[in-house]
């Protein structure tokens, strides 16, 4: 405890990763305050008041925040806005909530995931691959609890951490032992002054603290990073994996003849892509990284090949719901970016019907175009503006039909198809205009399909 006792920890944003911050930060004898702008759940605040830490919602007051010696920052809160401004006008340190739990995860190790698709998933499936290795092993991040929380009160030897920009806008020392960048595409730009460089910047922060005995595990296909990969001073061991067999004679990932390979340390990890359980190009990615992951953490390739096959997918993500009357319904709410909804078009391998639509972040829909000529016979369209969609794909595809609730648009979608063909809800948008989250969009979607 000494170290840090009367030293002044403050927690903006009072949700999962600051309560687990706040939890931390007492624990390790800070004088913690919370401070939201909102309101705070029930049952964070019971959290809090049971560990004694003091907090206010719906307001910032300054005299208790401009006196940290650390301000934590939630993910979720910007540089924009006005309290984050004077904190750091003050001079006080920022830390994120990844960088707060590293300073006290003592030896443990850390796979970290970062990219702009695919995060979930491949932190799923590396922690599947760890744990039923019998590995010491936590997830966390956007799944589960936060870092924080779980380095406070349930310490494990490996953490499989799903890092998102926003946790790396503010890290200092954080650095994982494997770090893993999936892929970068245009998102959250309206948090990076719409600059696309430093979004860009902020993913490659994951490895800025690596040394040469840390691995940094990249996809070579994907054009940004291969870009910027070499204007970035990498001092760690990049391990690349490839749709291509330009990695044969190195370590990594690639697929040949409908193979996956792993190498690493010597020894080669094959296996047929038909036994992987997830489907589509992208999960094949998602499987190299972890499959190298996993083989980094020290795993046996033939118990990695073994569970792969145990793997079961998650909600939201291309999930397979049901076909009804030779109509196959498959939810892909999760898809909130024009890039997802590419690879779930990718895999389609019927006619599709798809619905699109929400709340636009500024979209540009010439990335799905061909795809979109190629396999989607009608677009529904299920948000509140669907004016960018309609001017995107008037002319492109015969016909686009307005919806606003899930229920009208599986109607329409179900009206719209035949036997043989596929619905698709891959909204390529953030669901908050009609739905409370993307998961309220997957379920709403779902069970208006049981009930057609
Ligand atoms: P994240 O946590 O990064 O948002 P998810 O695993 O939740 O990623 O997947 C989000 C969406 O992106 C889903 O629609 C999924 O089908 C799609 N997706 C998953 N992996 C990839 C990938 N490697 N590249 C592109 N899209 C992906």
């Amino acid at each position: 405890m000494g170290a840090n006792e009367h030293k002044r920890l403050v927690v903006l944003g009072a949700a999962e990763s600051g309560i687990g911050a706040a939890l931390l930060g007492k624990q390790q004898g800070w004088d913690v305050f919370v401070s939201d702008g909102g309101t705070i759940k029930d049952k964070y605040k019971q959290e809090l008041q049971a560990a004694g830490i003091d907090y206010e919602e719906k307001m910032h007051t300054e005299e208790k925040i401009l006196n940290a010696d650390c301000v934590v920052k939630s993910p979720g809160i910007g540089d924009k806005v006005a309290i984050v401004k004077k904190v750091r006008a003050a001079g006080i340190e920022v830390c994120s909530e990844i960088e707060f739990g590293y300073r006290y995860k003592n030896d443990s190790k850390i796979i970290a995931i970062t990219g702009s698709n695919g995060k979930t998933t491949t932190t799923a499936l590396t922690y599947h691959l760890l744990k039923d290795a019998n590995y010491d092993v936590a997830m966390v991040g956007n799944i589960g609890y936060s870092f924080a929380r779980q380095v406070a009160e349930q310490p494990h030897e490996w953490y499989v951490i799903e890092v998102s920009s926003f946790q790396l806008d503010d890290i200092h020392s954080f650095k994982p032992d494997v770090a893993v960048l999936l892929n970068i595409t245009p998102d959250h730009l309206d948090r990076y002054d719409y600059k696309f460089e430093n979004y860009i910047k902020a993913k490659f922060r994951i490895a800025e603290n690596q040394t040469e005995r840390e691995y940094f595990v990249v996809n070579y296909d994907d054009p940004v990073i291969k870009e910027h990969i070499t204007t970035h001073f990498i001092q760690s061991n990049t391990i690349y994996f490839t749709m291509s067999e330009q990695n044969i004679n190195q370590e990594g990932g690639f697929i040949n003849d409908d193979n996956m390979n792993i190498r690493f340390n010597g020894e080669e990890l094959n296996m047929s892509i038909h036994d992987l359980t997830t489907k589509g190009k992208h999960n094949l990615y998602n499987s190299m990284a972890a499959g190298i992951s996993s083989r980094i953490a020290g795993i046996r390739k033939e118990k990695i090949r073994e569970s792969f096959s145990s793997f079961k997918g998650l909600e939201h993500r291309l999930e397979f719901v049901a076909t009804i009357r030779g109509v196959d319904f498959v939810n892909d709410s999760k898809a909130t970016n024009v890039n997802s909804v590419w690879y779930a078009l990718e895999s389609m391998t019927k006619p599709t019907v798809l619905i699109l639509g929400g709340q636009d972040k500024g979209n540009d829909y010439n990335e799905i175009l061909e795809l979109v000529k190629e396999k989607v016979k009608a677009i529904v369209c299920m948000g509140i503006d669907n004016a960018p969609i309609h001017a995107a794909f008037e002319g492109v595809v015969d016909s686009i039909v307005d919806t606003q609730s899930a229920k009208d648009a599986v109607n329409a979608a179900y009206a719209l198809a035949e036997k043989g063909d596929a619905v698709l809800l891959s909204p390529a948008c953030a669901s908050f205009d009609l739905f409370t989250n993307y998961e309220d969009r997957g379920e709403q979607f779902k069970e208006a399909v049981r009930n057609l």
